[in-house]
């Protein structure tokens, strides 16, 4: 009895710094890890919620951008971080399609991370530099079809939202055209912009404003219904492509082995952040919509994520495209 209580005691004492910090939480600045270039869609909606949770949990939550290899050197450096708390990742879509893209991974998605729960989605716009000699969707599809050899489009890598929605157009209109990787679509933006690449698909987040300025043209949205942030814009679907749909959600993670006391506090400030009106009208602006108190849980991304990465894993598979 005298040793089971001992033993008791020993393991109270072993487990008390850990409660502790677990307690104490968050005591200095949290850091979100974006896993993409300053200035685009991912950044933008990351630096909204970091302004917002931090302001539910009373501390500075700042964003480090990690871009490189379509979002993947990112999620390998959050894998190797401390389960602290203190990093925490910022991931869309693309966190479930590189299992299946990436022959090598130096992680495991489903092992290596804790889900805090999910963020929102974000429609996708076909966007052409503004003199891209098509002024409709159909026209555009003609055009590329007409120059397979001559135009590019842009994308953030392979594993990024843009990449698999250049994907999902190559194989809709049957069409091979040259690709050019950026770390972020912030930078494939600017190039767009200032026309060295013809067109790409990205976030609304990050096409909205350049769309209502005119300097971009836009084709289309790739949800099911229009936007109400671009009231005008056809769906891809409406515009002269069938069954063409994608949309980009985003997840919460930190790495595997955070106390259970910090993630629930995570998702607590997630949920309050989520459910601010102010935030949810700029998420609106960008095209996101926020997730629900439901959806922003732990179970509910974890089975999303799984849920994803057996969806594109065949399609995937099919189209055979991989990096090494
Ligand atoms: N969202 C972009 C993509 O996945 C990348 C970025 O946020 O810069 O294509």
């Amino acid at each position: 009895m005298k040793k089971a209580l001992l033993v008791l005691a020993g393991l109270l004492l072993f487990a008390a710094p850990l409660a502790n910090a677990a307690d104490q939480y968050p005591s200095k600045v949290i850091t979100i890890i974006v896993p993409f270039s300053a200035g685009g869609p991912t950044d933008t909606s990351a630096r909204l919620l970091a302004q917002y949770m931090g302001e539910a949990l009373k501390t500075q939550v700042i964003v480090e951008n990690v871009a490189g290899a379509g979002g993947t050197m990112a999620a390998a450096r959050v894998a190797s971080s401390p389960p602290d708390g203190y990093t925490v990742f910022f991931h869309h879509i693309g966190f479930s399609t590189a299992p299946s893209l990436y022959r090598k991974l130096p992680y495991d998605t489903l092992r290596d991370f804790e889900t805090v729960g999910m963020i929102g989605d974000v429609a996708m716009t076909m966007v052409a530099r503004k003199d891209f000699p098509a002024k409709d969707l159909k026209e555009m599809i003609a055009y590329v079809k007409a120059n397979k050899e001559k135009v590019n489009m842009a994308n953030a890598g392979l594993g990024a939202a843009s990449h698999l929605c250049g994907m999902l157009f190559m194989s809709a209109i049957q069409t091979d055209f040259t690709t050019i990787p950026y770390k972020g679509t912030g930078p494939a933006m600017n190039d767009l912009l200032g026309g060295q690449v013809d067109f790409m698909c990205d976030q609304t987040s990050n096409t909205v404003s350049q769309i209502k300025a005119g300097k971009v043209k836009v084709y289309g949205v790739t949800t099911k219904t229009r936007v109400s942030a671009l009231p005008d814009v056809p769906t891809m679907q409406e515009a002269g492509l069938p069954g063409f749909e994608v949309s980009v959600w985003q997840g919460l993670y930190v790495p595997k082995g955070t106390p259970k006391p910090v993630i629930d506090m995570l998702v607590k400030a997630l949920q309050t952040a989520l459910a601010d009106p102010t935030l949810g009208q700029r998420f609106a602006d960008l095209g996101t919509v926020p997730a629900t108190r439901e959806q922003a849980t732990p179970e509910a991304l974890r089975a999303h994520l799984k849920a994803e990465i057996d969806k594109w894993a065949p399609i995937i598979k099919k189209a055979g495209v991989y990096a090494d």
